[in-house]
């Protein structure tokens, strides 16, 4: 088990479809684009959370960084090395 600490899962939400979490701030999935309803349960958004970071590590250390530049920050960053 990692020690996860807590994140303010209140500025999170989680897609219903692929399970990607997003920054509540944000009206659509990133990842697949839906605009619905988002889960918001918080072990939810918890668990996902973990599980990715457990795909991608490094995240941890950008969302942990001394000065976050915050949820969408770190997502275009993240997307931006993953995905193209
Ligand atoms: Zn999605």
């Amino acid at each position: 088990m990692h020690t996860s600490p807590r994140l303010n899962l209140d500025s999170l939400k989680r897609c219903p479809l692929c399970e990607a979490v997003s920054a509540e701030s944000s009206p659509s999935c990133f990842v697949c684009g839906w605009e619905g309803a988002f889960d918001r349960d918080a072990e939810d958004v918890q668990a996902s959370f973990d599980a990715l970071i457990e795909q991608c590590p490094e995240l941890w250390h950008l969302v942990t960084a001394p000065k976050p530049r915050g949820f969408r920050a770190w997502v275009r960053k993240v997307f931006r090395s993953e995905g193209r």
